[in-house]
């Protein structure tokens, strides 16, 4: 059986950089800067106050609502600060800054091991809401709401992603050859959640690695099974990886919950373990900081709130070609505008490039070739879409699907007159969604 979906493009994957690189863990931050809100979702609202000593783990907020989570201490110090800090597109917003006493104290009960083997469902979901975590994919959305489906929705199957499509990112690949163990135990913790059946680990062939490991260990699982899946961009977009993995299509609008499918990522599963067994929050992430214009690459275990300049400065630093430094991936990370800001609980890497490979091109206008057609995995038609929302038609933009674009670039990666697609899929999924608001 071939494991794929319609659609989609290869763009050179350049993970050799940093794909055999073993996860280092980094010092800890002399000064850490820890936003309030790192999730989709209502912001969390901060319990500590400056002058406050804190720990590892510690709660520093409480959740802003049921779709919020909590931020944890990631060094042990004192509370300097609650101001407005830059995250890495620029946008300022709350954060806890904590200096460093170097002693790494950790909060109390936090990092013991716990027997959680008859935990309930419920027992489970609050030890992930009060851990803080919010998928590690890049969506960020509060796992233990994706873990809530309302009770007409019956889950059957629970989907790891350890796709990790983007090109350059290895940190996911890293983590299924070195915890393999800790991600299958969060994937059983959550199919107990949502009593699911199965459970199926989708991973890309180019991570043959990853897939014979964690083939090995879950080779006595009677109801899970690792799938390896094509070599396509953006196998890893949840809609897509359904699909290939079930053959079940996600309905324009809908969830994956409609199709009796959580999806959640390899590292989340991790979290989630680590959260359960060893009541451990989320206050820190494997992120991989490549590129050709990096000296040393590496995956690094950091802190979260640590200041993005010291991965790079633990990476060697930049070489002399270095064009433009990325947060996330080549195709749906963005450019940093702010080189300080904090790691996030999103932060799957730090991408350095070189003018070459940086994607700078002038933009030319559409000679109607269709190749943008061709690659969409959400079956849309970019440029008309497009066409739209320049022209302010927001409503035309939405009956032709701009709400079910998944923001991949696929359509602009490929198109020769080097559209700016997404920028205007950005613009119109924004103005739809405030006249929406507005109504
Ligand atoms: S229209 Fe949206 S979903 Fe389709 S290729 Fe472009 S960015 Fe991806
Ligand atoms: S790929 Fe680019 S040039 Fe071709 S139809 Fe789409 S927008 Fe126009």
């Amino acid at each position: 059986m071939k494991y794929t979906f319609r659609g989609g493009y290869h763009p050179p994957d350049g993970k050799s950089f940093s794909e055999k690189m073993p996860i280092d863990k980094m010092p800890a931050p002399k000064i850490a800067a820890i936003h309030l809100h790192q999730h989709i979702g209502a912001p969390s609202k901060a319990i500590v106050a400056v002058g406050d000593d804190v720990k590892v783990g510690q709660p520093l907020s409480e959740a802003g609502g049921f779709v919020s989570v909590p931020v944890h201490a990631s060094v042990s110090g004192k509370v300097k600060a609650i101001a407005k800090v830059a995250d890495a597109a620029g946008v300022k917003s709350d954060a806890v800054i904590i200096e460093s006493d170097g002693k790494d104290e950790f909060f109390e009960g936090v990092g013991v091991k716990t027997d959680y083997s008859n935990f309930s469902a419920d027992e489970i979901k609050k030890k992930i809401s009060a851990a803080g975590i919010a998928g590690m994919g890049g969506a960020r959305f509060p796992t233990h709401v994706k873990l809530s489906p309302p009770a007409e929705k019956k889950i059957d199957y629970i989907i790891l992603n350890g796709v990790e499509c983007e090109p350059y990112l290895t940190a996911d690949d890293r983590l299924m050859q070195e915890s393999p163990e800790t991600i299958i135990e969060g994937m059983k913790l959550m199919m107990k959640v949502v009593n699911a059946a199965n459970g199926i680990i989708g991973i890309e062939k180019n991570k043959p690695d990853s897939i014979r490991i964690m083939k090995e260990k879950t080779a006595s699982e009677k109801n899970m099974k690792v799938i390896e899946l094509e070599v396509k961009y953006p196998q890893g977009g949840e809609k897509q990886l359904i699909v290939a993995a079930i053959g079940k299509e996600v309905p324009s609008g809908g969830l994956p919950m409609d199709v009796g499918v959580v999806v959640s990522n390899v590292g989340t599963a991790n979290a989630v373990y680590e959260a359960v067994a060893l009541n451990k929050p989320f206050y820190e992430r494997v992120v991989s900081v490549t590129g050709e214009s990096i000296k040393d690459p590496k995956n690094v275990l950091a802190r979260i709130g640590t200041p993005t300049t010291e991965l790079i400065e633990y990476a060697g630093g930049v070489k002399e070609d270095v064009y433009k430094i990325i947060n996330g991936g080549p195709m749906m990370g963005a450019a940093m505008y702010a080189l300080d800001a904090p790691v996030h609980k999103g932060t799957s890497g730090i991408l350095c490039l070189s003018r070459e490979n940086a994607a700078v091109y002038e933009e030319q206008p559409c000679i109607s070739c269709s190749k943008c057609v061709s690659v969409c995995p959400s079956r849309l038609l970019p440029t008309d879409i497009q066409l739209n929302v320049q022209h302010k038609r927001y409503e035309e933009a939405e009956k032709l699907g701009i709400m079910d674009c998944i923001l991949c670039g696929t359509c602009a990666y490929v198109c020769p007159a080097k559209r700016n697609l997404v920028h205007y899929y950005n613009i119109g999924r924004a103005k739809i969604a405030e006249m929406k608001k507005k109504k």
